[in-house]
Order: structure tokens, then sequence, then C-alpha cells
């Protein structure tokens, strides 16, 4: 019989949703063995891996990326997202459903978590709402939800109709389930490609106005209310929407938001060259947006920073600005920026980066949760003082779609750990 792994994490600070203290991890086969301030060299045999100067916490979960896999392997496959997410510090990752063919039935999710199967992340697929995330009927959401899928969603668009949206969270309430919504309504979107105002004025290209997520975003808040199902707004970019989440969070409504990186660290002003790299849906706003977005990060408002980690490959890229495909990848570039570029803490950090995101996603079990004996070890190590360059050709996804070329970054994942073992160590992908 092989003998049980054994891993040694030492000299860093553990931070998870109990507190930080100075402590050494060992890890024995799957799980934390022994939590303690001194461990020494560990139990002969252990693989030691230096966490000196760094945070050892549960390994981050993205509640938002796109796969790709499977219809679109030429921008990313199930493999090379998941090896970019253990990079980033990621042991788990919630996967988008609108690949080719989406995932609107049993079938493709299981096709999905059979290719997840060892990858170095724990993949946990999403489903649709709708049949072919075409916005007309409803999937068969209840067979998709016995392979264990917790969120529902037809991202990359939004629900447009309101009776379906509706009867969507009637039938997720029932079966236990998140509906997460794209908010963007699609007559008041036209044909916009960036945010509307001056900035879109002045460089002639067709407006993405805010109102079209905000009235989305009251739209399902008030559906939310009536049918007291969860609800869970994905990537929100304008204050507007923070504004009616908190009010309607104060109201008791069962609902929760992200924000992506580049909606925290960009504004509109990243267009200014017409740069394809920073188009996206929902666009780039104003100072003023970024501001609001991150004060409702700070006041709980906002649950979690999910990437919306969305390769594409060049060729969709090297076009037109208003020709190009909208989306940016995220998974490697997550951690830094939010780390670096937001003064938040770590503790603050890790809530929004790993366990909040992790009960959102119906993974705490595995993920997200404290370090201590018994735990699953799903880890990242983090150097909070590691400073580098993001240089596009050296990323592990296989697109290289980010705005953020030779920005310089503040921390980093040095140790990523999955089920006991290290799928990443010193920033290099074991497999
Ligand atoms: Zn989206």
């Amino acid at each position: 019989m092989a003998r049980e792994r054994q891993l040694l994490l030492r000299g860093g600070t553990v931070v998870d949703s109990t507190g930080a203290r100075r402590a050494d991890v060992l890890v024995k086969g799957e799980v934390v063995a022994e939590v303690g301030p001194r461990l020494g060299k560990g139990p002969a045999g252990a693989v030691v891996l230096d966490a000196g100067g760094c945070f050892v916490g549960p390994g981050l979960v993205d509640l938002h990326a796109h796969l790709r896999e499977p219809g679109a392997e030429e921008a990313e496959t199930i493999e090379t997202g998941a090896r970019a997410a253990a990079l980033g510090g990621y042991t788990a990752v919630v996967a988008m459903p609108n690949t080719d063919p989406a995932a609107d039935s049993a079938a493709v999710v299981r096709h999905v978590l059979d290719l997840a199967k060892g990858a170095c992340c724990d993949v946990r697929p999403a489903g649709a709402i709708t049949v072919g995330r075409q916005g007309k009927a409803l999937a068969p959401m209840a067979e998709m939800a016995a392979l264990g899928v917790r969120i529902f969603t037809d991202d990359g668009t939004g629900v447009q109709n309101a009776s379906l949206m509706r009867r969507a969270l009637e039938y997720a309430s029932g079966l236990g389930v998140v509906i997460a919504d794209h908010c963007e309504e699609a007559t008041l979107v036209g044909d916009g490609c960036m945010n509307e105002g001056d900035q879109s004025s002045r460089l002639g290209l067709p407006g993405r106005p805010a109102v079209a997520e905000e009235v989305m975003v009251l739209r399902d808040l008030a559906l939310a209310r009536l049918t007291g199902a969860r609800l869970h707004l994905l990537h929100l970019s304008s204050a507007s929407s923070v504004s009616a989440v908190r009010l309607a969070k104060a109201a008791g409504v069962a609902v929760s938001a992200e924000v992506t990186p580049h909606h925290l660290v960009l504004t509109e002003e990243a267009v200014a060259s017409y740069d394809p790299m920073a188009k996206v849906n929902p666009p780039l706003r104003t100072a003023a947006d970024v501001a609001e977005l991150r004060s409702g990060l700070l006041d709980g408002t906002i649950d979690a920073v999910a990437t919306d980690h969305a390769p594409h490959p060049p060729e969709t890229k090297q076009v037109a600005f208003s020709e190009a495909a909208p989306g940016m990848v995220g998974l490697e570039t997550a951690l830094g920026l939010v780390l670096g570029e937001l003064g938040l803490p770590i503790e603050k950090v890790l809530m929004l980066m790993s366990w909040q995101p992790a009960a959102l996603a119906g993974v705490s079990g595995a993920h997200g949760g404290p370090v201590r004996p018994g735990a699953p070890a799903n880890l990242c190590v983090i150097d909070p003082a590691r400073r580098w360059a993001v240089v596009p050709a050296a990323l592990a996804s296989r697109s290289r779609n980010t705005p953020f070329a030779g920005r310089e970054l503040k921390g980093r994942a040095r140790h990523t750990i999955l089920a006991g073992e290290p799928v990443v160590i010193g920033e290099e992908a074991q497999r």
C-alpha cells in the first residue's frame, strides 16, 4: 500500500473565519492533521513547504468562471482553466454553463463533471436556467440539482422575460438552489459596447447604460421578495445596483451579490485607447461606480469577489473594439489585484474570496472552512508581499486576453493544496 502523503506548511500565519494565528499546518492524506505553533520538521518523510511570511488559509472559491468546455476548447479547457485557477490560489470554481452545448441538462452536467476529474481544482458546474439559454422554457433544473448543481444561471445574458424569471425563482426555491442573474436589460443595452456617458460620446462608441443593469436588478429583487427564493446577482458594475441591493438586504430579501476585480480597479478610461482587452459586459464604468462597489464590499452589501474569467482566442480580440468579444481572463490576477489594490485586511479578502463564496456555491463542506484537524486539506498559501508583473504569455490559461498586461501586482499564491496534494508549489503548477 502506498504511504499516505504528508505535507508540512511551515512558518506561516493561519487565517480563516475563526481568526489569525502563527501556526504550522500538517496535512496527512486528504485532511489537515495538526495545526500548531511549532511542528518542527514534521514526521519523517513529510514534504516541507515554506510558508514564511505567508498567510495559510482555506483555498479561494470562484463563483464565476467560464471554462469554455465543451465547445470552445480553442479558448480554454477545464484542464487549463483549472490549472490557471490553482495558480491563482483557487481550490474550487463554479463553471458557467454557457458552453456549446449549454449545461442545461443532467447529460451535459455529467459530461462536465467527467471532464473535471483529475483537474487541478474542484470544478462545480452551474446549470442553465432555460433550455439552451434561449430564455424561452425552463431547463430541467431538478435533474441537474440531483447531480449536485447548486447555482443556475443563463450568464452571458440575463433572463429577459420577467414571468419566466418569476417561475425560475419559484422552481429554484422548491429545489433549494440559487438563481444567479446577469443583469442587463437587452432593449436598453441595444448594440452598446461600453459604458454610456461622456466617454462613449467622445469615442463615438454606442453606450451600454448603467440603467440597463439597474432595471434588471430592481426587477429581480422584487421577484425575489415575492417568491422568497434565493437570488444571486452576478458581476455588479454600477453604483445604483449597490444601493438597490443594500436596501433589499435591509428589507430581508434573500439576495447575495458579487463584483469582479476589474470592476473594482478599472474605469471606462481603460477604453479610451479602443483597447479590445478592456471590453467586457457589463462594461467598466466611472470612478463613482468603482467607489460605491468598494464601499459595498466594506459594508457587506456585496458578498463575494468573483472573476468572471472569460477566455477568448486572439482572433476574437484582434478586431475593432465594437466587434471584439467581451470579457477578460481573471483567475491568475484576481488575488494580486484584490490584495494589492483595495487595501483590505487579509481576513476580509479571504471572507470575500473563500468562505463566503464557498457558502453561496454550496461547497462549504469541502472548501472555505476553518483550518483545523479533520478539515479537508483544500488550502492556499498566500505571499502578500510578493510583487510581480502580469505577463500574458506566462499565464497558464489557454487565452491571454487581459487588460492588465505589464501591471505590477502585489500578492500571489505561493502554494495551493487540493485534497492534500500540492498542485502548486512555489508558484509552479505540478501537473
Ligand atoms: Zn455575465
